[in-house]
């Protein structure tokens, strides 16, 4: 008789999402003339770049006639693609990338849902908290974390390196020794980064114990600070323990066309094993490449007119974030982000828990965000905005939160 993988039923229900749905969904409901503004949203929401369109339709064509037709993709990503990568995001940046080391994939989360799976059940990870939710459920899914305790929030096998006021909202380095450290800078959901310094930090440590990090630079093209490092491979040594996660999702629109790729370095072995081997052949067995028509759009954002365009893209959407912080400075609130990232993270005020200033918000300035503590235990008693929406509505959103 088959037997489910229990692991999956140790999962808490996702809550956070149909929660904030049922409230709004509810807040309309009984009050119809109010005008709602979404700043909780997490997805992009200018269309595809005109580079970006063009190129797709020039692939679409190819797809249509037998002598440009294309089949299977090769696994591990197109070789256009993985040289523009190497040439436009690491050679650019004083950082020397094999094609081979780049493998393209159908987007970052895929990617880091799916890296555990090469190493070992026993390994413990660490965690930033707040956390994008995807790195520690597919651990659990994995079965590597434990159980988890509902009165904390948390899982008995996993490291929470907090992310608060007290600690600039970057993580410090565990008291407890990790084998894999995931770490996402742009942060999201704090919209903290750290300095070139301080990811060295980081570097240097999972060297010293032999640990792997998987850096999830997902919100790279929102830096816009001169000490904030672009690639993890910046910092010296990071070849031999880092694992970098990219996505053409938040810097050029692809959340629904699908894209991203991950970067492991041959240098970064257990013994006399390379992961990339592994990953090769993880890749091989059990993806058949990204489609050539989402390729070829991807090599198009790194062309003259693309780089213009989605940097335009980029810069509407900061331009949101500035209002956004700046608004929310001027009435008295204790902010952060929104600087080298598209969210705002905010503090609740007067002692108001995370859900308590969700229904304030949405109740007295029509106002929908994200309660901090969906994201993490450390993320009680704060708040995330995001510059996602439009130039209008951020405006006025910001103009009623400054009323209350
Ligand atoms: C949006 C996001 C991703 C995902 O991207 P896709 O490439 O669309 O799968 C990955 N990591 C973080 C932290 C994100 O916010």
């Amino acid at each position: 008789m088959f037997k489910i993988n229990e692991n999956y039923l140790k999962l808490p229900g996702s809550y956070l999402f149909s929660t904030i749905g049922k409230k709004v969904r509810e807040f309309t409901e009984a009050n119809p003339d109010k005008k709602i503004i979404r700043l909780g949203i997490g997805d992009v929401t200018l269309p595809l770049a005109p580079a970006v369109i063009d190129a797709l339709h020039i692939a679409v064509e190819e797809m249509a006639r037998k002598d440009t037709f294309k089949g299977y993709a090769p696994d591990l990503g197109y070789d256009f693609l993985r040289q523009t990568i190497t040439e436009n995001d690491y050679r650019t940046r004083g950082v020397t990338i094999a094609t081979d080391e780049i493998f393209v994939s159908d987007g970052a989360k895929s990617d880091s849902a799916n890296i555990q799976e090469i190493f070992d059940v026993n390994n413990k990870i660490a965690v930033c908290d707040p956390v994008y939710p995807v790195y520690v459920d597919s651990n659990v899914m994995a079965g590597r974390t434990g159980e988890y305790i509902p009165e904390i929030g948390k899982w008995t096998n996993v490291i929470y390196m907090p992310c608060t006021k007290e600690t600039n909202f970057a993580p410090e380095l565990p008291k407890e020794q990790p084998d894999i450290i995931y770490l996402c800078f742009p942060n999201n959901p704090t919209g903290s980064t750290i300095t070139k310094d301080e990811l060295q930090k980081w570097v240097d440590y999972a060297n010293k114990v032999g640990a792997v990090i998987i850096y999830d630079a997902a919100y790279e093209a929102y830096i816009s600070e001169e000490n904030v490092p672009h690639t993890i491979y910046e910092c010296e040594g990071a070849k031999t323990c880092a694992i970098e996660i990219r996505s053409f999702s938040k810097n050029a629109g692809f959340t629904g066309t699908r894209l991203g790729y991950t970067v492991v370095p041959k240098e970064l072995k257990s013994g006399d094993v390379m992961l990339n081997s592994l990953w090769a052949r993880r890749h091989g067995t059990k993806f058949n490449g990204a489609p050539y028509i989402t390729q070829a759009a991807g090599a198009a954002v790194y062309s003259e007119a693309g780089k213009k365009q989605t940097m335009e893209q980029i810069a509407y959407y900061m331009k949101n974030a500035t209002i956004i912080r700046e608004g929310l400075l001027s009435a008295g609130y204790t902010v952060s982000g929104g600087v080298n990232a598209p969210y705002i993270w905010l503090e609740t005020p007067k002692g108001m828990t995370s859900w308590q200033f969700f229904d304030y918000l949405l109740e007295k300035a029509n106002v929908v965000g994200t309660p901090g503590s969906g994201f993490g235990p450390s993320g009680e008693g704060y708040f995330r905005l995001t510059a996602f929406g439009t130039y209008e509505n951020t405006l006025e959103a910001i103009e009623r939160i400054k009323k209350l």
